[in-house]
């Protein structure tokens, strides 16, 4: 948690009406989401003024959170966001801890704010832009730690249903439906207290998982289809190129949970998806493990990423087939 101070400098802030915005990584994920439209909904209940920005387009599996409909995407809606973060009094920064993470059209509008910077998150090697600072890597999810955040403030009476729906989902999403190890006893009775408010926890399963497009699955078969072993290394990966993601018809999402399925196989204790996008210029790649493998230092020193020890990301500019050369390369490099 945030030192004692932190926390009452930071109710004194809230004591009053503020224009406060909440921004989160690109290309958000359940935890991006929930963390900043759950945060909101109690902002809203103090009386402040609160705009959520997200980077660029959420996934459409995302748009029934409570709402959604009012976020405000930055790199389509450019001329409304900016102002909304130029006049901020304070800026949440939720569920990631550097500014690049935002990418390159919001990095220098949020490096040029002059304002308050709160960040609450649990990745690895945070930046130091914010003034206040909630970051563990030992928490689950972001979700979680907001709901810690509206406790030491003192104001766990006003999480309500709304509230509980935002953070949950993230919660369920970033603990892989409370598989991963990070979910612990706390977890579970947080979870317990949403579904006593009303938190209608079984339909959010059905949103998040019985929701998919004929494209995603299509997707999904194919990156089934691509998937390769190396039982030496004890390691699978798979891939899609921009040719096979167009031919499929791809939505932005559909491609969302795909990486687990390589950890899914019995041996396996460290996989990666490598996705080609073109219009980016970039490979991106989406690394999984069990135990001890730790994929965010992996990550860091291979792929110019990060992220936690058994999920993290990276990046590649060169061709999905060097890519993958370079990958299969580096496992003789680490000790899986
Ligand atoms: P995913 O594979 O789901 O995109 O990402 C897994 C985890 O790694 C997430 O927590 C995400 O925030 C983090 N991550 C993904 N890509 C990157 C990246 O390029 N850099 C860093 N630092 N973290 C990343
Ligand atoms: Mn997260």
């Amino acid at each position: 948690m945030m030192t004692t101070q932190d926390i009452l400098e930071i109710k004194e802030l809230l004591d009053t009406p503020k224009k406060i915005t909440i921004t989160m990584h690109r290309n958000p994920d359940g935890d991006a989401m929930g963390s900043s439209l759950g945060l909101y909904h109690f902002l809203k209940q103090k009386g402040h003024e609160v705009t959520v920005i997200s980077p660029n387009e959420y996934p459409e599996f995302l748009a029934w959170l409570p709402e959604a409909e009012k976020v405000v995407v930055f790199e389509r809606e450019y001329d409304k966001a900016t102002p909304i973060i130029k006049e901020a009094d304070i800026i949440f920064t939720l569920d990631f801890n550097a500014f690049h993470r935002t990418g390159n059209s919001m990095q220098p509008v949020l490096e040029e704010a002059d304002t308050t910077y709160i960040m609450i998150d649990h990745h690895q090697k945070p930046d130091d832009y914010a003034n206040y600072m909630f970051s563990d890597p030992s928490y689950g999810s972001t979700c979680e730690m907001i709901y810690h955040f509206i406790n030491a403030l003192g104001d766990k009476s006003l999480i309500n249903a709304t509230i509980g729906t935002c953070l949950y989902t993230g919660i369920v999403t970033d603990s892989g439906s409370f598989r991963f190890p990070s979910t612990t006893g706390t977890t579970h009775r947080i979870v317990a207290e949403f579904i006593e408010l009303g938190v209608d926890n079984s339909k959010i399963h059905t949103l998040l998982h019985d929701n998919n497009s004929y494209s995603r699955i299509q997707v999904l078969a194919r990156a089934l289809h691509n998937m390769k072993v190396l039982p030496e290394n004890k390691t699978s990966y798979t891939s899609l190129s921009q040719d096979e993601l167009n031919e499929l018809g791809y939505n932005k999402g559909d491609t969302e949970g795909v990486v687990n399925y390589g950890l899914s196989m019995k041996g396996i204790v460290f996989t990666a998806f490598f996705k080609e996008n073109k219009d980016e210029g970039i490979i991106k790649i989406s690394f999984r493990s069990k135990g001890d493998f730790d994929v965010n230092q992996y990550a860091r020193t291979y792929f110019n990423g990060g992220g936690h020890i058994n999920a993290a990301g990276g990046k590649s500019t060169e061709s999905l087939e060097a890519t993958i050369e370079k990958f299969i390369a580096t496992l003789a490099e680490v000790n899986i």
